[in-house]
């Protein structure tokens, strides 16, 4: 296909408002694209291009779509592909003028697209949700189909390629394999330990580190790493690629967490390790700063097999088969008695950890999934916010202020941001003292809410930082209950969301 097709129907899509409208487009496109041109094809339709980002600076890209040329044979997806490759190769300056005779080939248009393709700046609204379901309509494949077969194949290019290639039929065959990363498997918030004791029996416990999620690819000689969002971290732990080259065995996928450690060998916090993640260059030097070690979990493939839907009791099984030093496993109980698992979790906040994760041994490996499988339970942080408002409860707490919105500070100390609601952790006695004494501070109320000054400061406690979209901080606290009132602070002395953006995991 040439270019200026794949342009025309770009700005089709763009003009198109509807989502089934876009979709038509979309899988219209889809149907004209050859075995070789799929994988290109979809990646730019979804305005994305194979290598990744080009790091061209924004004045190359302005010199490019301002090149005057001929039109002359006007360049396929292929080319355009290739001179990409080329210039991912070339260094600095010479990016441009590697792209120079292919902008030349180009139409007004069709340098603007291909520009911002490079930038990752297309907005024609073919996000991943529509080319999939187009993908869908090709292959006659219900949404629950391709989700299943995304989660194994997370890269929309290469699952297209694939079902063309195999055919409706081969999505149950589309099972996992090397250098191929599929998305891990997560696990759901757990707030007591009470809970995981009594559900379930058959678990096993485990440290939870707070470190890097990384999925080791082996195959040969040949070691990847991805990260938890399937980017190729290799070049970051080459300590890691040592040790797994160091297991005599050929082909495998481990999945685990890579964990810093200081000179006494104790985990040092997810902050500290992230500057490994963060730099490409100086990596010996960081590596002296900042060893890290891999602890492994799980086995999703070895031996030319899939593991993924064995019990994951049978998975351990083979893992300690594959690697023989426990200093590379991770640290793991089977709960036998009452009291065990809250005596674990202590010792794993002891050793440095952030909690516990539980698993259910009889479970599959679902990639991709939060489901009741595993299970987290995060150690229990603490911090000063105020309240910004709270709403009249009801049934007991009728006519009492009980549901609280808190806020913590902004960066430069000056604003209030809201991070979440509570009820929870409020004794009687501290409701009638809110009833009584917020009111004086309204701002405004409605039906609900009583709005107030920022002024009352409470200590409150909580699991877990997770992203949100619903709060003006863009942050929200999980299971945050009430401690205390502060009264000997003021609300100028409370946390800040730096404090907050410190403890949220930032791959959530
Ligand atoms: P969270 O990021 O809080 O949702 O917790 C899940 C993450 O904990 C995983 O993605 C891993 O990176 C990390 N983790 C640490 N220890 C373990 C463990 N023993 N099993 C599974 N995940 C773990």
């Amino acid at each position: 296909m040439l270019f200026k097709n794949l342009v025309e129907y770009s700005e089709r899509i763009g003009k198109t408002s509807s989502r089934h409208g876009k979709i038509a487009i979309i899988l219209g496109f889809l149907k004209k694209l050859s075995q070789r041109e799929s994988e290109i094809g979809v990646n730019f339709i979804s305005g994305k291009i194979s290598q990744g980002k080009l790091s061209l600076a924004s004045k190359g890209l302005v010199l490019l779509v301002k090149i005057r040329g001929s039109m002359e044979r006007p360049p396929d997806l292929l080319a355009i592909d290739r001179a990409l490759d080329l210039a991912g190769k070339a260094k600095g300056r010479k990016k441009v003028e590697v792209l120079g005779p292919l902008f030349r080939r180009l139409s007004a248009p069709e340098k603007k697209f291909l520009a911002a393709l490079i930038s990752g700046e297309v907005h024609q609204g073919a996000g991943e949700g529509l080319v999939k379901m187009a993908i869908a309509g090709c292959f006659g494949l219900l949404g629950a189909e391709i989700d299943q077969a995304y989660l194994q194949k997370p890269d929309l290019g290469s699952l297209f390629a694939y079902l063309l290639q195999h055919g409706k039929a081969g999505i149950h065959r589309l099972g996992i394999s090397v250098f191929h990363p599929v998305k891990p498997m997560l696990a759901q918030i757990t707030e007591s330990i009470d809970d995981l004791a009594n559900e379930y029996r058959d678990l096993s416990i485990e440290y939870k580190y707070d470190g890097v999620r990384v999925q080791v690819h082996r195959k040969q000689d040949r070691i990847r790493i991805f990260s938890r969002n399937l980017k190729d971290i290799t070049i970051h732990f080459p300590e890691i690629a040592d040790m797994v080259r160091t297991i005599p065995l050929n082909e495998f996928i481990l999945d685990g967490e890579a964990i810093g450690v200081d000179n006494k060998g104790k985990p040092v916090p997810f902050q500290v390790l992230a500057k490994r993640t963060m730099r490409k260059k100086n990596i010996k030097k960081m590596m002296a700063q900042i060893p890290v070690v891999p602890k492994f979990f799980d086995i999703l493939y070895f031996d030319k097999e899939d593991l993924t839907s064995k019990a994951y009791v049978e998975r351990v099984r083979i893992l300690n088969e594959v690697i023989i030093d426990r200093t590379y496993l991770v640290d793991w109980e089977k709960p036998r008695k009452k009291g065990d698992v809250s005596q674990f979790f202590r010792r794993s906040i002891q050793a440095g950890n952030e909690g516990i994760m539980a698993k259910l041994l009889d479970a599959p490996y679902r990639a991709g999934k939060r489901g009741k499988y595993w299970f987290k339970l995060k150690n229990v942080y603490t911090i000063d916010c105020v309240i910004l408002a709270a709403e009249w409860g009801h049934g007991r707490r009728e006519g009492l202020l009980s549901n609280l919105h808190l806020g913590v500070l902004d960066e430069t100390k000056t604003k209030y941001l809201m991070v979440g609601k509570t009820f929870k952790g409020l004794t009687d006695e501290i409701l009638v003292w809110f009833t009584e004494h917020l009111p004086a501070l309204k701002v405004h109320e409605d039906a609900w809410t009583v709005y107030v000054r920022p002024h009352v400061v409470v200590e409150i406690a909580f699991n877990e930082v997770q992203k949100s979209p619903k709060y003006d901080s863009k942050f929200a606290l999980r299971f945050a209950r009430v401690k205390r009132i502060r009264k000997d602070k003021s609300a100028r002395e409370i946390n800040t969301i730096l404090d907050l953006v410190k403890l949220g995991r930032s791959d959530d």
